[in-house]
């Protein structure tokens, strides 16, 4: 996902990791009720800490102390708040190894994947919009009065970010690093099952010189603290980062109460491998499209296209290459596939495979669970399963990859299109004039061409369709954190 030059992975411990409180108002606290949330290590089962399970009272606490804290951020210089972005950025490359263990721990993500991707996308993404908070400006406009006519760009205030399990890290500087040089407070709910690189962030703000107030984290259960949070009236903007299902929710409660939201939802990519590409690329971007993070990431290409000359050859070599690709201890350097992050995830994993035997599915390779304690699913691929199968249309969630054969262009467009998902799409072609014409064609807020997974901090990325609506990334997610004002003085 980043450019980084890979470097060899240093061995870590599995950290212990201390009981958690909510930070609120740059204090460490418990639940109102004492509520608790056990946390699992998804690759050994255990049971490795607890983390305070806020309840509507915390969530209003840490709304009231956004609120306190919002006018003095706001009215703060821009520099300054870039300054202090950057210390955020600068102690997360400091504390790097601890952010490390912790993600990786929480969520079984590989330590491989966890240092190059989580915490470099994280610790850049509070560098980047550091360097753009200086930017943020409104313009003079000729108009018909006698006046000077200008727009202001102002903070929209207190925001309420609600991140999934699958990034935790990168999801939750995605939000809160352009919302902060915005001049906006926050309160962040991480999910239920992987909130402690978040809470760990915490420390880092208030070391970086962060306000109290001007970050809140609360630990809790979506459909209490999650909805504590969006109902709640103290909140002037919604950042929903989760399943379709519940960003359906998160959004009618947002126009009911007509509270701007942007919506990272669900994806169901589908990666086009044409006749003229080059198989090595091929290969390697469509393995890594649906391992990577062990098949949970959203923008995952979890759908093969390939082109009916092609078909058997991808799937011989597929067959032959991803047995081999390194699954185990996510403390394991070597590893590239961890663990599901929780049992339901690997239930609902291996349901699709189920289904898709039940509906003469060609089980390639896999089908099966590790022989190994966590909640492994073997990388599994199915060839021959009709386009109207659940197991192609729905979001699947794990290391499972369906591959489909076409014949035309046209044809794979209209494949790659067919889902109610716009997130992601890829294809792999040597032919420059078709990757354009293609990319145009494609429904997705992104198109890879020749490799997968390439975020970058500058590059916008969104859905369309099911798959929600606004930017992250880029300048333009400084539009979601800011609104615009018109002043027009009368010269007359
Ligand atoms: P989820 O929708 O179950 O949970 C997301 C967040 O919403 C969590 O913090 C959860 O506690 C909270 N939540 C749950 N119920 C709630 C409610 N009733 N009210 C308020 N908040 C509630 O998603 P998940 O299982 O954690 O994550 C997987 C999903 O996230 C997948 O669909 C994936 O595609 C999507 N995702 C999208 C993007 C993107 O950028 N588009 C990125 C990562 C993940």
């Amino acid at each position: 996902m980043t450019a980084t030059e890979h470097l060899a992975e240093p061995t870590l411990a599995r950290p212990a990791i201390a009981a958690r409180q909510l930070f609120i108002g740059g204090r460490w606290v418990e639940a109102v009720d004492g509520g608790r949330t056990e946390i699992v290590d998804p690759s050994t089962t255990e049971v490795i800490t607890t983390v305070a399970e806020a309840g509507a009272a915390d969530i209003d606490a840490a709304v009231q102390a956004a609120r306190a804290a919002a006018p003095a951020w706001a009215a703060l210089p821009a520099r300054e708040r870039a300054r202090i972005l950057n210390r955020v950025s600068l102690l997360m490359r400091e504390r790097a190894d601890e952010l490390v263990a912790t993600e990786s721990i929480d969520v079984g993500k590989p330590v491989s994947l966890c240092r190059p991707v989580d915490v470099t996308t994280a610790a850049n993404q509070y560098e980047y919009y550091a360097g753009l908070a200086q930017a943020i400006e409104g313009s003079t406009r000729s108009t018909d009065f006698p006046a000077l006519a200008y727009t202001l760009r102002e903070p929209v205030g207190v925001v309420a970010a609600i991140t999934p399990f699958n990034f935790p890290l990168i999801l939750s500087s995605t939000k809160l690093a352009p919302a902060l040089a915005a001049g906006n407070t926050v309160v962040h709910k991480p999910a239920d099952i992987a909130p402690l690189s978040a809470l760990l962030m915490g420390e880092i703000f208030a070391e970086a010189g962060v306000p109290d107030g001007v970050v809140n984290i609360v630990s809790g259960l979506g459909p209490v603290a999650g909805d504590a949070l969006l109902n709640h009236s103290g909140i002037d903007k919604i950042a929903f980062t989760g399943s379709t299902a519940v960003g359906r929710h998160a959004a009618a409660v947002a126009g009911e109460a007509l509270v701007p939201i942007t919506l990272e939802l669900g994806g169901n990519a589908a990666q086009i491998i044409f006749e003229d590409a080059d198989l090595d690329k091929a290969i390697g971007s469509a393995i890594k499209a649906f391992v990577f993070n062990t098949g949970q990431f959203c923008m995952a290409g979890p759908r093969l296209l390939v082109h009916s000359s092609l078909y058997e050859t991808v799937l011989g070599i597929l067959s032959q290459a991803v047995p081999g690709v390194p699954l185990g201890d996510p403390f394991d350097p070597e590893t590239v596939i961890g663990p599901m992050a929780a049992e339901q995830h690997r239930t609902k994993a291996e349901g699709f495979i189920a289904q898709a035997r039940a509906e003469g599915g060609r089980i390639v390779t896999g089908g099966g669970r590790p022989d190994l304690p966590g909640y492994f699913v073997e990388p599994t691929v199915i060839a021959d399963l009709p386009n109207d199968s659940r197991v192609v249309q729905d979001e699947v969630f794990g290391p499972l990859l369906t591959v489909q054969p076409f014949d035309t262009e046209e044809e794979a467009i209209a494949m790659a299109n067919s889902t109610a998902y716009g997130l992601a799409s890829g294809l792999v072609t040597e032919n420059v004039a078709r990757a354009h014409r293609v990319a145009a064609q494609l429904d997705a807020g992104i198109v890879w061409v020749n490799d997968w997974a390439m975020l970058d901090p500058t590059m916008p990325f969104g859905g369309v369709k099911s798959s929600g609506h606004g930017r992250e990334y880029g300048p333009e997610a400084l539009d979601a954190y800011t609104r615009t004002k018109s002043v027009l003085v009368s010269l007359a």
